[in-house]
């Protein structure tokens, strides 16, 4: 039988990525969208572990389905780490990703390449009836002063891999999905959960 999980968000982007690195042969995967009768939860955390830990926890009280939750965002170093918690928002509550990509850029006006540092990270909580696991994931990269490619969502068109000389939004998405803060969380999440079926 599979194993039914829950990912609590209902942004496509998140949910597109992580379903197509969670084997469909193992796992029936469910996402927020599904169940439009539960109501948003409220991301007022000042980190990513304790807004993914209240997703996490909100989703698997209103489902008792094993429930994975992400937060993520980008950290930029010329700005001590904003958007951080706030990348989805950075630009006002109804932010577009286009806004918060001008915001971003507009606040690196001027700033030289050495200086535009940055990374992303994502912390995923696992619940299961039993425990609460937490797992993180970062990637390195540079914010660059014009949008390129048309992959992924959010901020990737801004975010380039030195490594591979593209953002992310010109990459692969399989090669996104090796490197990216997202990938590396969930092949965390995916390795527990293969020991978990032999041992719920
Ligand atoms: P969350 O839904 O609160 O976790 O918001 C995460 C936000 O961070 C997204 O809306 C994006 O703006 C940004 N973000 C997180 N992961 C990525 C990614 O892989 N690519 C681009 N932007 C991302």
């Amino acid at each position: 039988m599979k194993t039914k999980i829950i990912l609590a968000t209902r942004n496509q982007g998140k949910i597109r990525e992580i379903q197509s690195m969670l084997d469909s042969n193992y796992f029936e995967i469910k996402s927020l969208s599904q169940y439009p009768e539960i109501p948003e939860v409220i991301e007022d955390g000042i980190t990513f572990q304790e807004n993914a830990l209240k997703k996490a926890t909100a989703i698997f009280e209103a489902t008792g389905i094993l429930s994975l939750a992400d937060d993520s965002g980008l950290e930029v170093d010329y700005l001590d780490g904003k958007p951080g918690v706030f990348s989805s928002r950075f630009a006002g509550e109804e932010a577009t990703d286009m806004d918060n990509n001008r915001k971003l850029l507009n606040l690196l006006n001027g700033v030289p390449r050495t200086k535009r540092t940055a990374r992303f990270r994502c912390v995923m909580i696992l619940k299961t009836p039993k425990q609460t696991y937490s797992f993180d994931g970062t990637c390195e990269g540079i914010i660059i002063h014009e949008p390129r490619g048309k992959n992924g969502f959010g901020y990737d068109p801004l975010f380039y891999v030195p490594e591979y000389q593209q953002t992310f939004a010109e990459l692969d998405s399989q090669i996104k999905n090796q490197i990216s803060h997202r990938g590396i969380a969930l092949r965390k999440v995916i390795e527990l959960l293969k020991n978990w079926e032999k041992n719920p």
